[in-house]
């Protein structure tokens, strides 16, 4: 069994504000270091619970988080620029995991909530949809046919990732959200223990065979609103003067075209 975790940053357990996930600011070097304790918590978990093979992508930003020397040694790593594709290597496997993860953007005390780009996207819509990250991964993640199991965060995240996938996911919340950048947050050792668990526990679910990928009706049309005055000559069809819509019949190339 083959699982693929991809993790981002701001629903990391501890992460309570953008200081600890901005590269450039003191708390990052400790954002860090969670960042990687959860993924670590998540791969013993996998492992448990009888995975042969996990995949890590470092998800957040540049994908240049994840300290590879500290990384659970029986895991292989993706870093970096991949392209215009969202889950390098994901071919094959038979779950994907969405560890730390924040809710779509304008959620009421999300910790960190955003759509993509903070600076740049209001909202975003996925077949008429108003959507965040996780539906959009997970959506990316069906189209390659592989389901996805379990998402951790904070209480928004995970209540917006359970009302896109309502049955069979499992939600690990490691932190309740006070306001985009305040938390309160589990302890430690609870969190860890709680993330490696759930994973077992989603694993248990998958091995079951009732989890299957959410599978969108083509095609696929993803909505587009900016913060700002949008430019002529974009991909897509502007609705607008701050909003674009583009559809196609691979989710993946259309959501790359129009990102
Ligand atoms: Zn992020």
């Amino acid at each position: 069994m083959k699982i693929y975790i991809f993790s981002d940053m701001e629903g990391i357990s501890g992460i309570c504000s953008s200081e600890f996930v901005c590269f450039d600011r003191p708390l990052y070097a400790t954002g860090r270091r969670y960042m990687l304790n959860d993924i670590n918590a998540c791969v013993r978990g996998c492992f448990k619970a009888g995975a042969d093979e996990v995949l890590v992508r470092d998800g957040h930003s540049s994908g240049l988080n994840i300290s590879w020397s500290e990384l659970d040694p029986r895991v292989e790593l993706v870093q970096g620029n991949s392209g215009d594709t969202r889950f390098p290597g994901i071919e094959g496997s038979d779950a994907l995991i969405l560890l730390g993860y924040h809710a779509m953007a304008g959620t009421a005390a999300a910790v960190l909530e955003h759509t993509f780009d903070s600076k740049s996207i209001q909202n975003m819509w996925l077949n008429g949809e108003k959507v965040g990250e996780f539906a959009f991964d997970a959506a990316i993640a069906a189209e390659h046919g592989v389901p996805t199991i379990m998402v951790s965060g904070d209480d928004k995240a995970c209540a917006e990732a359970l009302a896109w996938l309502p049955s069979g996911l499992t939600a690990c919340q490691v932190k309740e959200g006070l306001s985009t950048q305040g938390a309160k947050l589990l302890p430690q050792e609870k969190a860890l223990a709680l993330i490696e668990s759930k994973t077992c526990e989603a694993i248990s679910k998958l091995r079951t065979g009732s989890i299957k990928p959410k599978v969108l009706q083509k095609p696929f049309v993803i909505r587009k609103e900016m913060l700002e005055r949008l430019n002529p000559g974009r991909n897509g069809v502007m609705l607008d003067a701050r909003t674009v819509e583009l559809s196609g019949d691979n989710l993946e190339k259309t959501f790359f075209a129009i990102i």
